[in-house]
């Protein structure tokens, strides 16, 4: 059914100027390793040869010299500081392939951040993602190569917002995607990721659940279950561009093409795909059904990383960047390891309330 209505910062005249209360500590944590050789030698070149191996779809040969001595550091330096590395699907291939520990989309970085053994742990991926990992490892050191890698929806609402949603739908529940603050994930029921929204909402035994704040994915997931669902109007800067038209011109051009969209797109897109699925499940998708020619409607890094896997997949892309993974890269993890910086910090109980969220996702039985 279509959501039943729809909220935004503009709908609330009492709506305070809320700013997000987590950080990033600008101080180092730990004395500064040095700067380890970053020459292509045939030392690095033995010790990298089997990763090129994995990425010689996606990196012409002339760039690997470039970035496999950082990929090399990156790599011992992990050691030196027993740390892993976490890196969402939509990070480059030389990061996804070349120098992270474990790969995925949000839900799967939650809930392996809560198995890891290191000390510390480097978050490849945007600031809420970052966030995540320090609520689920409060003891251990996250960081985040650079904290300006934001998101749109988590930019999107704050946790006064949601105290408003509140006043206006008392008793209401609330799900909030986990591409948010900390500071909103402390404000509501339950966390859920486009892998398991449906299953979460549903989880709730509620007749109306409010689900923000992608109003793309409140829609899919609206289309789904029974659940009235009020949403909010953020949007993903990167899916909600992607049209239609562009959909039906890759079919006319070649009908037989497979075309799989993320559930952050609008709904004239996933009308035209013939598949909807998280970053997790277009993966095992592609997996299982080995399509000859296929075009993902996401992040166009993933269609890079999944080429890598399986490089008998033509991909045919439109390529939306997200401008703020991409800030992430092979320079700023040297750093970061280096330095151990810059460290994600969050208010003790804040971060307690945000923590009861995510984990009453991951408790949910699938
Ligand atoms: S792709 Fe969209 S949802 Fe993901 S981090 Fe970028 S702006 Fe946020």
């Amino acid at each position: 059914m279509p959501i039943t209505g729809i909220y935004g910062p503009d709908d609330f005249a009492n709506r305070p100027q809320g700013q997000t209360i987590t950080h990033v500590a600008p101080a180092r944590t730990g004395p500064a390793l040095p700067m380890p050789s970053l020459e292509w030698t045939p030392e690095v070149e033995r010790a990298t040869a089997p990763l090129y191996e994995r990425l010689k779809h996606v990196i012409p040969p002339i760039e690997w010299p470039l970035m496999a001595p950082t990929i090399h550091a990156i790599n011992e330096l992990k050691r030196a500081r027993n740390a892993v590395i976490l890196a969402h699907n939509y990070q480059a291939p030389e990061i996804f392939h070349g120098v992270a520990d474990i790969g995925g989309d949000s839900l799967q970085l939650a809930v392996e951040a809560t198995k890891v053994k290191a000390d510390v742990i480097v978050q490849c991926g945007v600031h809420f993602m970052a966030e995540t990992s320090k609520l689920l490892n409060p003891d251990k050191t996250v960081l985040i190569p650079d904290s300006r890698a934001g998101c749109s929806l988590a930019a999107s609402i704050t946790g006064a917002d949601v105290r408003l949603l509140r006043e206006k739908f008392p008793g209401v529940p609330v799900v909030a995607y986990v591409n948010t603050s900390a500071e909103v994930k402390a404000e509501v029921d339950i966390c859920c990721t486009s892998s398991n929204a449906v299953q979460v909402v549903e989880s709730l035994n509620a007749p109306t659940v409010i689900f923000l704040p992608d109003r793309y994915l409140a829609t899919y997931v609206a289309s789904k279950t029974d659940v009235k669902i009020i949403a909010w109007k953020g949007a993903c800067e990167v899916h909600e561009r992607f049209t239609g038209d562009e959909l039906r011109a890759f079919r006319e051009a070649d009908p037989s093409v497979q075309i799989i969209a993320h559930p952050e797109c609008p709904p004239d897109v996933l009308a035209e795909a013939d598949f909807t699925g998280s970053t997790a499940h277009m993966i095992n998708w592609v997996r299982e059904r080995r399509p000859k020619r296929l075009v993902m409607i996401t992040e166009c890094s993933m269609a890079d990383n999944v080429r890598a896997e399986l490089p008998d997949v033509e991909m045919l892309r439109p390529c939306n960047l997200c401008p703020h993974m991409k800030r992430i890269t092979l320079s700023n993890i040297l750093e970061s390891l280096l330095t151990l910086g810059e460290e994600v910090t969050i208010d003790p109980a804040l971060a307690e309330r945000a923590r009861r969220s995510v984990e009453r996702m991951i408790n949910l039985k699938n």
